[in-house]
């Protein structure tokens, strides 16, 4: 029999106070809630990758470049990436490793600091459009648009600085993660999407100042270690249509094809679901058996296929063909799963 592997991309609110606040304790808090139900997954003997984004605590540290640079030199963007790999890392192990132990289940964990290739001559490199840290008067922002920043006029907040997230085209170190599984380590890895890198001709990388979508380089990085599920845990309990109206509807089982349609005809914010959804059917698309959406309460029902919006290839099979269960965790429930866009 083959073991599951799964790789769970953990949300804002898997490290974040419910208001979103990130103070050391805040983080520490919330780590610990996720911890649960992650060591319920990897009590079904699954292997289990985690990763997860970074964005306040980057943010933290932009605000601490800019408040200590006449003092200590800030740090590029790649830097930070690297630094909150480490933190929530670090972070995740000690809450992983508490939450294992009360289930009595007997698997070392590891945090890998995790670079992703991203290519030079992407577009987004010429268009800095992800907005990161916290809004700045006008004539503070122009001092740092001196030093070289992209800097953009939000109106009433102020200014806030806009960063390129080019497309992730490589987790350089996925043979890392695969060898740490194969080991029987529960894995951290790619946290904030991996620390952006380029390779030069010459075959050298280098960091470069961006940030990458951690969903989209959840799903590169399940892929390149061939886990048979991808879950991303957010705050929500799936992917919905006409989100935000009376008439929103969250989808249960969807197939790939169905769901790209909904996107393409705007249900999914951009900066939010959008590229949730569009990692979960690069996964799909790519060979993936099942991903899933759903919220970070519902993990372990979801990496079983019994709670989410579930994507598939062809969702009507997924019932019948017991992908879940082959790739999954746990044996499917008989209920649900093929109900395409079933009500939550
Ligand atoms: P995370 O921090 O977990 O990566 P985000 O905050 O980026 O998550 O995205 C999750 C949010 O996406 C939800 O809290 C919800 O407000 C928003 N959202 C936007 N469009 C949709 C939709 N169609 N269905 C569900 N949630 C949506
Ligand atoms: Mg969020």
């Amino acid at each position: 029999m083959t073991t599951a592997r799964v790789l769970i991309a953990l949300g804002g609110n898997a490290m974040t106070s419910p208001e979103g606040r990130a103070t050391p304790e805040d983080q520490i808090a919330a780590i610990a809630r996720a911890a649960e139900p992650i060591a319920d997954i990897v009590a079904t003997g699954a292997e289990v990758v985690l990763t997860h984004g970074n964005g306040p605590q980057v943010g933290n540290l932009l605000v601490k470049n800019e408040l200590a640079a006449s003092v200590v030199p800030p740090v590029p963007l790649d830097w930070c990436g690297a630094q909150t790999q480490g933190t929530i890392g670090a972070m995740l192990l000690n809450a992983v490793q508490r939450s294992l132990a009360a289930r009595a289940v007997a698997r070392p964990v590891a945090a890998l600091v995790t670079r992703t290739r991203v290519d030079p001559t992407d577009p987004h490199f010429d268009k800095p459009s992800k907005p990161i840290g916290r809004y700045l008067p006008e004539a503070e922002a122009r001092v740092m648009i001196e030093h070289g920043q992209v800097w953009e006029d939000r109106g009433e907040k102020g200014w806030r600085r806009v960063v390129a997230s080019p497309e992730p085209v490589e987790i350089l170190d996925a043979p890392a993660v695969s060898a740490l599984l194969g080991a029987g380590f529960v894995v951290v890895a790619a946290g904030g999407g991996g620390i952006p890198v380029v390779r030069d001709e010459d075959g050298t990388v280098r960091g470069v100042e961006a940030v990458i979508d951690k969903d989209l380089s959840a799903a590169l990085l399940a892929r390149a270690i061939d886990a048979g599920v991808l879950v991303i845990a957010t705050d929500v309990a799936g992917v919905a249509l006409n989100f935000g109206t009376d008439r929103a509807r969250t989808l249960g089982a969807v197939s790939v094809a169905e769901l790209r349609e909904h996107a393409a005809q705007g249900h999914f914010a951009s900066g939010s679901m959008g590229p949730k959804v569009d990692a979960a059917c690069r996964f799909v698309e790519a060979g993936g058996s099942a991903a899933v959406i759903t919220s970070l309460d519902d993990i372990a029902e979801a990496a079983a296929g019994r709670a989410g919006t579930v994507v598939t290839a062809d969702a009507g099979a997924t019932a019948d063909a017991g992908a879940l269960a082959d790739a999954g965790t746990a044996a499917p429930a008989d209920t649900g799963a093929a109900d395409a866009e079933k009500e939550r």
